[in-house]
């Protein structure tokens, strides 16, 4: 959620922090905003909207020392005044933030209370203290003061109109990263931030403040020691974050996803064994039972690694929704283990889950397809998805990617040598020939756009991914969407049936299949538009999508990209923003 950009160097700082913004708008944001040296003074430039919103701002500007921010309202509607950066009463300071101070209220009143407000943010009160601790105390010292006394989360950059030559930072709970060029320094949200701008990074800890000029840096702790941390090489390449020929990101990442397969696999195989540690391995098999906690489609893709640990493995498992853990205390076996899924590794539920349970020290896993994340550093083990960097906000190929290396967790439990790597292989090829076929999906989401509602049903591992493609479809299309197990229909959900209302049935499993159509028959009975999207084996000359047939167990990984490529072509017909979806951000970072 949100962005912060910051540049101070050789090179223009106005042209890399809006660039930056613009590489950073895949996060979700609602406002935008960018202060400059301009001289002696600061430039600021604000708007409700777009990045691109402040080009006529910045055009032809240059300057070498810029800050930006994309902002993803907590406090305060979006619109200009609330937008960042924010000045303090005496403008010396200008700030901006991504997080949430929970006790602003109180901070307020107990020091700033001669001091006005412009804005409804909860950010106000940070460059403000800063300024009023700056009236007895250096600099450095009045931001520390400031970072001792803020509750909740923040990652923010400050110019002080008085030493127009640096940019402080400090950050606690909410991602920064120091990137360290030939040029200059660059500080950002992540690491797509930094690429052609930085050669190397540090993820600063929480509660870390530092200074940046020109060739040089400094980072501290609360108290005021010197921190050093060993860069790392930034491995991203500008070819990682391009659309290439693709419309959408999300265009690209559905493609992304057979070649994909195949570098997961090379990942985890060495040959007919699993690349994964044995102490990993060692302490989920003394396990009695596997607790998985995620939020959304990386939830989904949990449900499948339930159904991989109980399937291949014959352990218990369950699902959590993070959000819902995070205030209730069901009851824990006696030997648990937690494993915490999430494409940014930054997700604040399922983080706020993974520090309750790190304080009951109970052994846990993250699968995230950023190891460097926060949630990568609180682990004890951590699996990468190798899923490549996703932008589009709607997740697609880190579904998929999580729920392979599920599969692959799950047999290296179960130490069973099943033929999984060629079944993963066969998988990859089955979703080439869905991408080759896609015009049928096109043809679905013709059918899709004037609707207001459309369901997905189906049963077991099928329903599963029915959820994953209401999610994806009313993500992009904004089509309210639900899925349903295809039994429950006529328990209730059936009563919203009415003429041409879209059901979309997922029919993969022997076992099921005939039970399906059935339900499906009676939703077509009161007035429904039918699809079907079925395996080859199980399939009927009338089904809209056959998909190839892998091992069954790994179907969903080929339905995926059917409900993906729907969602896709619904969102396309109806001109919406894919990759941007209103109201939605990558990272969720605030609870
Ligand atoms: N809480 C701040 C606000 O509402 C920052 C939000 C953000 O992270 O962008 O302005």
């Amino acid at each position: 959620m949100c962005g912060i950009m910051g540049y101070v160097g050789e090179l223009n700082a106005v042209q890399i922090v809006y660039k930056g913004l613009e590489k950073l708008e895949y996060r979700g944001y609602d406002s935008v905003g960018i202060a400059y040296k301009d001289n002696f003074t600061v430039t600021i430039a604000k708007e409700k909207g777009r990045v691109m919103d402040l080009a006529p701002f910045v055009k032809n500007k240059s300057s070498d020392l810029a800050i930006g921010h994309t902002r993803w309202a907590t406090h305060g509607e979006p619109n200009q005044q609330n937008a960042h950066p924010h000045c303090s009463n005496q403008n010396q300071f200008i700030l901006v933030h991504n997080g949430i101070i929970e006790n602003y209220q109180k901070l307020k009143v107990e020091y700033l209370s001669g001091y006005s407000f412009k804005s409804q943010t909860d950010t106000e009160i940070i460059v403000n203290l800063i300024e009023y601790f700056a009236l007895t105390m250096p600099i450095n010292e009045a931001i520390r003061k400031t970072m001792s006394l803020l509750e909740g989360s923040y990652a923010c950059l400050v110019l002080d109109k008085k030493n127009l030559n640096c940019i402080y930072f400090f950050c606690d709970k909410n991602p920064l990263l120091l990137g360290i060029g030939k040029n200059g320094i660059a500080l950002s949200s992540d690491i797509t931030g930094l690429v052609g701008v930085a050669d190397q990074y540090i993820v600063l800890e929480d509660k870390t403040f530092g200074i940046a000029y020109l060739n040089r840096y400094s980072l501290y702790d609360l108290i005021g020691l010197k921190i050093n941390v060993k860069p790392k090489p930034i491995l991203v390449t500008a070819a990682d974050i391009d659309k290439k020929t693709f419309h959408h990101f999300m265009l690209k990442e559905i493609y992304e996803q057979p070649m994909m397969i195949r570098s997961i696999l090379h990942k985890y195989f060495i040959g007919d064994e699993e690349n994964i540690s044995m102490k990993l391995l060692n302490k989920i098999r003394k396990c009695d039972k596997i607790n998985i906690v995620a939020c959304g489609t990386s939830m989904y893709a949990g449900m499948m690694a339930k159904y991989f640990f109980e399937k291949l493995c014959f352990m218990p498992a369950e699902v959590f929704c993070a959000s819902e853990l995070i205030y209730s205390t069901p009851l824990i076996s006696k030997r648990p283990f937690f494993i915490f899924y999430s494409q940014s590794g930054e997700t604040a539920d399922v983080l706020a889950v993974m520090k309750k349970v790190k304080k009951q020290k109970f052994p846990m896993l993250a699968i995230t397809n950023n190891v460097e994340s926060s949630m990568g550093r609180l682990t004890d083990f951590c699996l990468d998805i190798y899923a490549g960097k996703e932008i589009a906000v709607a997740s697609t190929k880190a579904y998929t990617a999580m729920i392979v290396v599920s599969a692959i967790l799950a047999r290296a439990i179960s130490g069973i040598k099943t033929n999984l790597k060629s079944n993963l292989k066969g998988v990859s090829l089955a979703m080439e020939k869905v991408l080759h076929n896609k015009e049928i999906c096109l043809g679905i989401a013709k059918e899709l756009t004037d609707a207001s509602d459309a369901f997905y049903i189906g049963r077991g591992i099928d329903y599963w991914v029915s959820l994953e493609g209401a999610l994806k479809l009313k993500e992009i299309s904004y089509i309210h969407t639900e899925a349903f197990p295809s039994g429950e229909l006529k328990h209730g959900p059936i009563a919203l049936i009415h003429k041409d209302t879209p059901v979309i049935a997922i029919i993969t499993q022997e076992g099921t299949n005939r039970i399906i159509r059935s339900n499906l028959t009676e939703t077509i009975s009161r007035g429904a538009k039918g699809f079907v999207i079925s395996s080859k084996s199980l399939s009927l000359p009338e089904d809209t999508f056959v998909i190839p047939n892998v091992a069954h167990y790994l179907s969903p990984l080929v339905s995926a990209i059917v409900v993906q490529l729907i969602a896709y072509y619904t969102a396309l017909l109806k001109h919406n923003d894919i990759d941007k979806p209103k109201n939605l951000a990558k990272c969720v970072t605030v609870e």
